[in-house]
């Protein structure tokens, strides 16, 4: 097996837009380091030309290498195959998306020459929301108490592992992987430096608010058995304060006789206990499906190819001739069992964005009417409508944009999107209109009825109105709203 200096791990989920963009900085970069070097890209399953595009890049160029896994399983195992892949007597972690700097890698291998075993890029948190910040900053406090290795802030997977740390990593076998934890807790001699945060250059993040959280909880629960034992401890204290409050109740009825039962404080302490044990079962739910997942022993991804043994050629593949991750080459489907299970996820995004649609959509109602009712008080009552429509559907054309198809709100969609408004009130009008005069329908039930049988359509021109706008500005059209700094290449 050959081996060389310096190897790169990429994942890689859907980063068509930044791929070759992110590949000309890096090579670029460690060619000026004069060391052997390969780049090894691992396609988590992505349902672009990402796939494609590494293929190409590989075939150009012997310091390339790529896996592609059969459908996304997640950073993490993208992660883990990168580094078995690895050959380098150093390896370095980094996202695609020039979030991490190529230019900080020859200081990264500068401290690897001091003995680091581990060199950390730590960081900070500039152009990043108040918000954001507050969580995370929150979240890493909590980390602290709870985890038995030490996690800091705005330390993530971009760090340089030497050999030996590699090995280590490797050497752990579970099956619900945290990357964080895991370089934690394997040691060596570690390093750390700053750099300025940047924002992605191209695409969007693939870390929705629920992902997120779900990796917020698997961190928590990860490396340490503490929630369990916070359980215990409130269980303990619940458990002592209610037996000194039946002793304060006894003393009373000693003391004063019986007086009127307390219905609020029984049922606050009922709902109270109720809520906190159905949360203590959810804690030890987490670790009993933790322990039938690693009883499975499944492995943490599957191959579709690699450059050492394509399945398929890889070729680029023209823009717009291919639907799906199952059609390599010419957009022929390679199996009937990918293009399936391309349909099925196809499906089911539509699915999770049309109940999302709905949901936003009575969140929407919800404001209208009452920012309706509270100007009512204050203002004309259609002067009041007004702003209350105005400000449900600027309200929801954000949410859907960030929400539903979690993409950046553009001016161009934002033109467009009352358009789905209106289509939704004429249908709606004509289908409440047949339902009254030639169903005979009851004019309340009608409406409800045309309501949901319109939403469908509504649904799929906002969804429309908000895609268009998004690659409207990916192709040099309106800037994206929400004026974030690029970085270039
Ligand atoms: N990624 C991946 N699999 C996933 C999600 C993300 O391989 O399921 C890759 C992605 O292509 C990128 C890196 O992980 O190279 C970081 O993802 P992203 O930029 O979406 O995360 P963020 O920077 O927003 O935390
Ligand atoms: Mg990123």
């Amino acid at each position: 097996m050959k081996t060389c200096q310096v190897s790169v791990v990429v994942p890689c989920f859907n980063e068509d837009e930044v791929i070759e963009a992110f590949h000309r900085a890096l090579i670029s970069v460690l060619e000026t380091t004069r060391r052997t070097f390969e780049i090894c890209y691992v396609d988590d399953g992505s349902s672009d030309r990402t796939r494609a595009r590494i293929g190409s890049l590989a075939t150009a160029d012997r310091r390339v290498r790529y896996t592609s896994f059969s459908r996304n399983f997640g950073k993490e195992a993208a992660m883990l195959a990168g580094l078995r892949m690895a050959r380098g007597d150093a390896v370095v972690l980094m996202d695609a998306d020039l979030q991490h700097p190529p230019e900080l890698v020859p200081r990264m291998l500068e401290l690897r020459q001091r003995g680091y075993d581990q060199v950390v890029a730590r960081r900070d948190r500039t152009g990043e929301s108040a918000l954001r910040s507050l969580l995370s900053t929150a979240y890493y406090r909590a980390m602290g108490h709870c985890m038995d290795v030490p996690v800091v802030d705005g330390e993530g997977d971009f760090r340089l592992l030497s050999r030996t740390a590699v090995d280590a990593v490797l050497a752990l076998p579970e099956t619900n992987r945290f990357s964080k934890g895991i370089f934690s807790w394997i040691g060596f001699d570690t390093v750390a430096f700053t750099y300025r945060n940047m924002q992605r250059a191209a695409g969007c993040s693939k870390w929705g608010g629920r992902r997120l959280f779900n990796y917020g909880i698997d961190g928590l629960i990860s490396f340490n058995s503490h929630p369990l034992r916070l359980a215990i401890h409130i269980g303990l204290a619940l458990a002592l304060a209610a037996l000194g409050y039946a002793v304060w109740i006894i003393v009373g009825v000693v003391l004063h006789g019986v007086v009127v039962p307390g219905y609020t404080t029984l049922l606050a302490a009922v709902v109270a206990l109720g809520g906190i044990q159905l949360a203590t079962l959810g804690v030890i739910g987490e670790y009993v499906g933790r322990i039938y997942s690693e009883s499975k022993r499944r492995p943490h991804y599957l191959v579709r190819e690699t450059s050492e043994s394509p399945h398929v050629p890889p070729v680029d593949i023209p823009a717009g001739v291919r639907s799906g991750p199952s059609a390599p080459g010419g957009g022929q489907a390679s199996s009937g069992h990918t293009g399936a299970s391309a349909l099925g996820t196809s499906r089911r995004r539509t699915l999770r964005q049309f109940v999302e649609f709905g949901l936003i959509g009575i969140i929407n109602t919800a404001v209208y009417l009452a920012v309706y009712a509270s100007l009512n008080l204050w203002i004309s009552y259609l002067i009041a409508h007004v702003i209350g429509y105005t400000v449900g559907v600027v309200g929801s054309f954000l949410l859907n944009s960030r929400i539903t198809c979690r993409t950046k709100p553009t001016w161009h969609a934002f033109v467009r999107y009352p358009l789905s408004s209106i289509v939704n009130l004429v249908l709606a009008g004509i289908l409440l209109y047949l339902g009254v005069s030639r169903l005979g329908m009851d004019k309340n039930i009608a409406a409800v009825a045309a309501g949901i049988l319109a939403t469908p359509f509504s649904f799929l021109l906002a969804r429309r109105a908000i895609d268009s706008g998004a690659s409207f500005a990916r192709q040099g059209g309106v800037p994206a709203g929400g004026s974030v700094g690029r970085a270039t290449p």
